[in-house]
């Protein structure tokens, strides 16, 4: 049965569309775009963005092992509530995803209960422990997408070289969390004028920049594909842009809280646990880097680093609470505000949401192309709501954004043409069936 989603604004930057059209969409795969289609059921998409479904990169999903605080199936929901269609789920699991078991384990609850596609990613080295690699070879047959020792940083600089060439063997990008753990060690927010006032410990942007150096030498040197998850610093993107100008392999990531947030909020929200992230928030001359490294393609994608915990890990002193934000349901709404602001263009919103995070990983989507699988995602624009972390589909609630008011949110979400999530006011007036 035919699905038209009808005069919506598709914006398709893969395939150089953006105009408001019909979608057309039969046995979960696109059809076509065009005006005046009929079919037998209509989704009217007026004032509406009809987007390829997002694709988020970098997410914790916390199973197996930390059910507490998210597993596939609730982070899944929550990432369908965000316009999400696929996520990428990072190895520091318990056990660690770094053996052909576990990989089967994430894949095989997905299959069951993922509301939206989930790409697991192995760790690099066993038990992320930067000492001997992980059982590669075992974990792409069994389908991760990339390597990663998320959450640490091998600081054997020979692990990470020899890491780098069995990833570039297999075809894998590796996936680099930058932190000089010898230099961050106890630190807890940046080092800079806000860590001094509240007396906190704080992380130098030289403990990430120093590692992206390594990194991008080790990239060049070993010829494997680079990722660099969630740049902070104006340092880092300063390197990202000089090795991009070499022709290096390598990519990177900016979250969205780093592209809203300064430490400065760390002394306006006294000491919320909730915006104690690493790497951590840095200046506002930082923040404006990251801006225009998102904008001139220095910085490919953006990517949330959903990083659920529980009340008990968050409300503890600043220095003994876990690091990390939920993510999932806020990245559209806050990455909508630099295009409210004339910042980013909404084709340039669904490049670094969706194109780039599909061609790094090399999974498919970020298309309306015809033939595609139908992962959509319908975003109100101009929809004003106030983020209430309450009812936020994830089992965590661990957000700064709770009480924001915010402008733009995805009303409707489809995975392979069937509905994974519609927002409950907006289903209201149109009376959609799944
Ligand atoms: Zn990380």
């Amino acid at each position: 049965m035919s699905r038209i989603i009808k005069g919506g604004r598709v914006i398709d930057p893969a395939n150089g569309i953006d105009r408001v059209c019909d979608l057309e969409i039969d046995k979960g795969r696109i059809v076509r775009t065009g005006r005046g289609l009929s079919g037998e059921r209509v989704v009217d998409a007026n004032g509406l963005w009809v987007l390829p479904g997002l694709i988020d990169m970098h997410v914790h999903l916390r199973e197996p092992g930390y059910e507490y605080k998210e597993t596939i199936e609730t982070g899944s929901r929550a990432a369908a509530a965000g316009g999400f269609t696929a996520v990428a789920c990072m190895a520091n699991t318990d056990p660690v995803n770094d053996n052909g078991s576990v990989t089967d384990f994430i894949v095989s609850q997905a299959r069951r209960y993922a509301a939206v596609r989930i790409y697991p990613i192995g760790a690099m080295t066993e038990g992320l422990k930067g000492e001997q690699l992980a059982e590669i070879g075992e974990m792409k047959t069994r389908g991760v997408v990339a390597l990663s020792d998320d959450g640490t940083t091998a600081m054997n600089a020979e692990v990470m070289r020899r890491g780098m060439e069995y990833a570039r063997t297999f075809g894998l990008p590796v996936i680099a969390h930058c932190d000089d753990l010898n230099l961050s060690r106890k630190g807890v927010v940046h080092e800079g004028a806000a860590s001094m006032r509240l007396g906190l410990p704080g992380i130098p942007d030289a403990a990430e920049a120093c590692i992206v150096a390594r990194d991008i030498l080790l990239a060049e040197l070993t010829g494997a594909a680079l990722h660099v998850a969630h740049v902070s610093s104006r340092r880092s993107v300063e390197l990202i842009r000089g090795a991009k100008e070499r022709g290096v392999a390598v990519t990177a990531e900016v979250t969205p809280h780093h592209l809203t947030l300064t430490d400065a909020a760390l002394l306006e929200y006294e000491y919320d646990t909730n915006l104690k992230v690493n790497p951590p928030l840095r200046t506002e001359a930082d923040r404006q880097s990251l801006i225009q490294g998102l904008c001139d393609g220095t910085l490919d994608a953006v990517a949330s680093d959903h990083a659920p915990h529980n009340i008990a890990e968050k409300e503890v002193e600043f220095e003994k609470a876990a690091f990390g934000m939920i993510g999932l349901e806020t990245s559209l709404s806050l990455l909508l505000r630099l295009v409210h602001a004339g910042t980013l263009t909404p084709a340039q919103l669904v490049q670094v949401m969706a194109v780039a995070p599909s061609r790094i990983l090399g999974v498919p989507g970020g298309t309306l192309g015809k033939g595609a699988d139908a992962d959509v995602a319908l975003v109100d624009p101009e929809r004003v709501f106030s983020v209430d972390a309450e009812t936020l589909l994830s089992r965590s609630r661990n957000t700064p954004f709770g009480g924001w008011e915010l402008k733009g949110k995805a009303v409707c979400t489809l995975h392979r043409g069937k509905t994974v999530y519609a927002d409950r006011e907006w289903k209201k007036q149109h009376k959609v069936s799944s």
